[in-house]
């Protein structure tokens, strides 16, 4: 029988579990993947990302073959501009009934998507996204009637929903967070396994050809490519992940290493983000772990805190504030970006390295995103949307609504502590504290002016006073703006004149 319902199935959504997919009867269905124009160049994406994207989608595409499935699959080559003429293309070669669709990760392509049904002549529906843990209206539930919208509760709601580390009705262990206990610096301790070897199949391998045909301007080194692109192969690093680095996730989760990118953590968001895995199965394997003994339960709890509270608590503020979430700018951060943010080419050690494994790799683990690089972003008051575009472009795992809140809310301040308490603001003596940077780099972190001073000193406390009369209605930043005031005037403005110094030219740095 001609196959009558399309089901749209976009990069980021390549899961069994896709809402449409279900349901769908093989024979009566047609499965479109379309690698588009319009998707890959809306920002320069990291090359990582795409080759992720596009070799992850023809796998699929396969597998979903093997079960039967018409699929309809455009390639870049292909000439697709927009998803929805690859749904026209579709449509016009299989004589569709109707399409479905699961709801799209992204505000502009929600929006898009809404003219859909009259430009098709077909009816369109646009399903839940059930591989969140938190529906949207979940999310908007929670929020309702609050003044703060405080990720710690959100994710105690969350333990107890889904039953994650309980006892009965209590947090196993007494206490819900213990991220106390997750604060080691980097110095060496003790071997950072070795990561489980790329294996670069024919398919990944054309696809490599096609973006460096295509995509030369584009950052990422694609020598380094590492990622996996089918389900069996994410769950692999997975098991790795779980078997040999998650006992010292907790620990370490907050360290900056020179000899290591990855430390110990898992390096699964750019599967989780395209369905390449589920985070309930990932959330119960990490469980799974804790009850067999094979790690703490500070490291367990540490990492289902990451993907059942912070994950799920981003998704859910990103829909329950766009649009006007990605106007905001309350800390008026306007300047531009220096050019070294695309090169890394910076002598600022730590920053250098941040920026340059985001870009060659696609990859930084937390603290680099938001201590290092969102830090410097932060205390230089760069500007919001030129950074909120960066971190969007360079990451393998960067959908606008995971990036958007980490990076204006989290990283930048500039929702004004919607998101988060208070800035994370911190001088070059936290990230000296966190790692072993510091040792190789040519500024030196105990100085605050003068030559060869760390840059981040006097910019911390240039920050602190520039806006000093918003974070005064603070108390979390009391004691700091205390310690600030009191200091001598002359000192002060030795600070603060360093710190002008260097912001009227950072491309020196
Ligand atoms: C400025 C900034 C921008 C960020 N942009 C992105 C982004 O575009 N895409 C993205 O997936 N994450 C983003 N994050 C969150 C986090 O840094 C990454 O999820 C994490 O570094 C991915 O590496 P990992 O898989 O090794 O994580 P691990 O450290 O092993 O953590 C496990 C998992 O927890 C989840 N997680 C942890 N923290 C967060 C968080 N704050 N928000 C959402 N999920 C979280 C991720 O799925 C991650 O895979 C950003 C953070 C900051 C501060
Ligand atoms: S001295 Fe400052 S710039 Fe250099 S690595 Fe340390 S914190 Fe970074």
């Amino acid at each position: 029988m001609q196959p009558k319902v399309g089901i749209l199935i976009l990069g980021d959504q390549l899961s069994w579990h896709h809402p449409a997919l279900t349901e769908a009867v093989p024979g009566e269905t047609v499965v479109i993947l379309a690698e588009v124009a319009e998707e890959a160049l809306y920002v320069r994406h990291n090359r990582h990302k795409i080759v992720l994207l596009f070799s992850a989608m023809r796998h699929f595409a396969t597998a979903l073959q093997k079960r039967g499935f018409d699929v309809q699959y455009y390639r870049f080559e292909d000439g697709v501009a927009s998803l929805l003429e690859a749904c026209s293309r579709a449509h016009a070669t299989w004589e569709l009934d109707q399409l479905q669709l699961c709801e799209p990760g992204e505000y502009r392509l929600s929006e898009q998507m809404e003219g859909w049904s009259e430009q098709l002549g077909i009816p369109v529906s646009v399903l839940a996204d059930s591989r969140f843990l938190a529906s949207r209206s979940d999310f908007a539930d929670w929020a309702a009637g609050r003044k703060q919208y405080r990720m710690e509760y959100f994710y105690r709601e969350m333990r107890k929903r889904y039953g994650f580390l309980m006892e009965g009705s209590q947090p196993e262990g007494g206490k819900w967070n213990y991220d106390a206990e997750n604060r080691s610096g980097w110095r060496g301790q003790c071997e950072i396994p070795a990561r489980l070897a790329p294996v670069l199949d024919d398919t990944t391998s054309e696809v490599i050809e096609t973006v460096l045909a295509h995509f030369p301007y584009n950052p990422g080194d694609l020598t380094a490519f590492r990622w996996s692109v089918t389900h069996e192969a994410a769950q692999a690093e997975l098991d790795w992940f779980c078997e040999h680095a998650l006992p010292l996730f907790g620990t370490y989760q907050d360290a900056l290493a020179e000899s290591s990118p990855w430390l110990f953590h898992g390096l699964i968001s750019m599967y989780l983000n395209c369905g390449l895995l589920e985070p309930l199965a990932v959330c119960e394997q990490v469980e799974t772990a804790y009850r067999r003994g094979h790690c703490s339960l500070a490291a367990a709890e540490g990492f289902i805190r990451q993907v059942l509270g912070w994950r799920e608590y981003v998704r859910g503020l990103y829909w329950y504030q766009m649009p006007d979430y990605r106007e905001l700018n309350a800390l008026a951060a306007v300047r531009p970006l220096p050019e070294w943010f695309w090169t890394g080419s910076t002598d600022m050690r730590c920053l250098s390295q941040a920026l340059k494994q985001s870009l060659d790799l696609g990859y930084a683990h937390h603290i680099q995103r938001l201590m290092v690089i969102g830090n410097f972003a932060l205390i230089a008051g760069l500007s919001v949307s030129e950074v909120c575009d960066w971190y969007l472009a360079v990451y393998t795992d960067a959908y606008e609504w995971v990036e958007l809140p980490n990076t204006l809310g989290m990283a930048l301040f500039a929702d004004g502590g919607i998101m988060a308490s208070k800035p994370y603001a911190a001088s070059g003596k936290y990230i000296q504290k966190q790692g072993d940077h510091c040792k190789a780099c040519r500024y030196d972190p105990k100085k605050v002016t003068g030559d060869g001073a760390c840059p981040y000193n006097s910019l911390y406390w240039d920050f602190i006073h520039r806006h000093s009369e918003l974070l005064g209605q603070n108390p979390r930043m009391g004691l700091i703006l205390g310690g600030w005031r009191k200091r001598a005037q002359e000192d002060r403005q030795a600070v603060l004149e360093w710190a002008e110094n260097i912001l009227d030219d950072l491309s020196v740095l």
